[in-house]
C-alpha cells in the first residue's frame, strides 16, 4: 500500500505540465518550428553578464570550500547581502539572521506553508494562482479555500473577508501574477493590511501572509513592485532568482521573515525546523555564492517587453479579451467557450499549445507564456486567427 494523496500527484500533472509534455512530443513528430508552445515560463534571454563571470571567478578558487556543505540555511555572508539588497529597496530592516535559503522558491513556500500550518488550518489563495499551492498546502495537511479576483484581477475584497475565517491561519499572494500578468498596487496591499489585521484581532490568531515574489523585477510600466511586507508585519517573502536573472535550473531563492513578524524567533525556528522536515538544507553552495556577488541584477527584459506588446496588440485585433500584462512573461486571455480545457484543446488543431485556466483556480481563461521566440508570435497569429474562426462561423 502507498499513501493515495501522494500516488494521485504522482500520476496526475498540473495543466502546465500536461501541455508542455504533449508539446514535447507534438514538436518530435511535425517539428518544433511548426509548434506554437506557449506553455512555459522559462525565461527565452540570457542571464546577466555578471553571473558567468562570477562562476568563472569562483571556480579558480578553493574547489573544497567551493563545492562543501554550507550551513543549512545558506551562507551568513549570502544572506547578508540579500537582505541589504531588499533593504536599499524597500526599506524592510531586514537582517540575514531571518533569512533562509532555498532551492527556488516552490521550496520557500513549501517551508513557510510547512512551519506554520497545524492540521486543518485553511490557507486562502486568491485566483488566478500558481497550481502548486494546493499541493505545499495539503501537503502539510491545510485546506485549501479560494478567493475569486475582482474583474481586474486586483483582489476582491469583500470574497475575501467572506473566505477569511476562524481557521485561516495563511493567505498566499503573488505578484507581479502568475498567469495573469496582474501587479498589485500599493492601495490593494494596504488594504489586504488592514483586513488581515481587523482578522487577527478578531480571532486572536495570527493569519500570516505569504507572498510568492518570483517576478519581483519583472514589471514593465513601473519603477517597482510595492511590497507587501511594508504593509504587514506578518509577512514572509518567497523569492526566486529563477526567473528575473534568467536562471531556473539552478534553483535558487529563499525565504525572509518579516523582523515585525509576532514571535518572529520562534516563527525562524519552526522555519529552520521545516526545512529540515523538508530536507530543503543547504541549496546549491556554487549558486550562493554566484548570488552573493550578483544579487541586484537581473536579465533585460525589454525583450520580453517587446513579446508582450506584440502579442498583446495581435491578440486583440483579431478580438480576443486580454488580461492588461503589466509583470511577468504571461498573457491571460479569454476562451472562446466556456470550457478552457476543451478550447485548448481545441487549439491544438492549429498546433497552439494554451495553458487552461481551470489549474489555476477559475474557469474561462487560458495562459500563453510569451518568454518564447519572437518570430515563433508572428507565425502563430494565422493560427489564432484560424481558431477564432472557428467559433465566429
Ligand atoms: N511561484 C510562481 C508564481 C511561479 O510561477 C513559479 C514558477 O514558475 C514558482 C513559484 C516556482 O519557482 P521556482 O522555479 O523558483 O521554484
Amino acid at each position: 500500500m502507498l499513501p493515495e494523496q501522494m500516488l494521485a500527484w504522482g500520476y496526475t500533472r498540473n495543466c502546465i505540465r500536461e501541455v508542455m509534455e504533449y508539446g514535447t512530443i507534438r514538436k518530435q513528430e511535425i517539428g518544433a518550428e511548426n509548434v506554437y508552445d506557449y506553455s512555459i515560463g522559462n525565461p527565452s534571454i540570457p542571464a546577466p553578464d555578471c553571473v558567468n563571470e562570477a562562476i568563472a571567478d569562483l571556480i579558480k578558487g578553493d574547489s573544497v570550500a567551493l563545492h562543501g556543505y554550507t550551513t543549512a540555511a545558506g551562507l551568513p555572508s549570502v544572506r547578508d547581502a540579500i537582505a541589504k539588497n531588499l533593504n536599499d529597496t524597500y526599506d524592510l530592516g531586514l537582517t540575514g539572521d531571518l533569512f533562509y535559503i532555498t532551492c527556488g522558491c516552490a521550496s520557500s513556500i513549501a517551508i513557510a506553508l510547512r512551519a506554520v500550518l497545524f492540521p486543518g488550518d485553511e490557507v486562502l489563495v486568491n485566483a488566478p494562482f500558481f497550481p502548486e499551492y494546493r499541493v505545499f498546502t495539503e501537503a502539510s495537511r491545510g485546506v485549501v479555500r479560494v478567493v475569486p479576483p475582482r474583474d481586474d484581477f486586483q483582489i476582491d475584497f469583500d470574497a475575501l473577508k467572506a473566505a477569511l475565517g476562524p481557521k485561516t491561519k495563511a493567505v498566499i499572494i503573488n505578484s507581479p501574477n502568475n498567469p495573469s500578468g496582474m501587479v498589485y498596487s500599493e492601495e490593494t496591499l494596504k488594504e489586504l493590511a488592514a483586513i488581515l489585521r481587523e482578522h487577527e484581532k478578531a480571532i486572536g490568531e495570527t493569519v500570516y501572509l505569504i507572498t510568492d515574489e518570483p517576478y519581483r523585477e519583472l514589471v514593465y510600466d513601473m519603477d517597482k513592485t510595492p511590497n507587501a511586507m511594508c504593509y504587514y508585519d506578518d509577512t514572509f517573502i518567497c523569492y526566486s532568482f529563477s526567473k528575473c536573472m534568467s536562471i531556473p535550473g539552478e534553483r535558487i531563492g529563499y525565504l525572509a521573515v518579516s523582523p515585525r513578524m509576532h514571535d518572529k524567533t520562534a516563527v525562524y525556528a519552526a522555519v529552520l525546523g521545516a526545512g529540515r522536515a523538508l530536507g530543503y538544507i543547504n541549496p546549491p553552495s556554487l549558486f550562493q555564492r554566484v548570488i552573493e556577488r550578483t544579487v541586484g541584477a537581473h536579465s533585460d527584459f525589454s525583450q520580453y517587453k517587446i513579446n508582450r506588446d506584440i502579442l498583446t496588440a495581435g491578440l486583440r485585433k483579431i478580438g480576443y479579451e486580454c488580461v492588461d500584462p503589466r509583470g511577468a512573461f504571461y498573457l491571460f486571455a479569454k476562451a472562446l467557450e466556456p470550457d478552457a480545457k476543451a478550447f485548448c484543446e481545441h487549439a491544438k488543431k492549429y498546433e497552439l499549445l494554451l495553458v487552461p485556466s481551470n489549474d489555476f483556480g477559475m474557469t474561462g481563461y487560458f495562459r500563453m507564456a510569451y518568454c518564447v521566440n519572437r518570430d515563433m508570435i508572428a507565425k502563430s497569429m494565422p493560427a489564432f486567427q484560424k481558431l477564432w474562426d472557428d467559433y465566429h462561423k
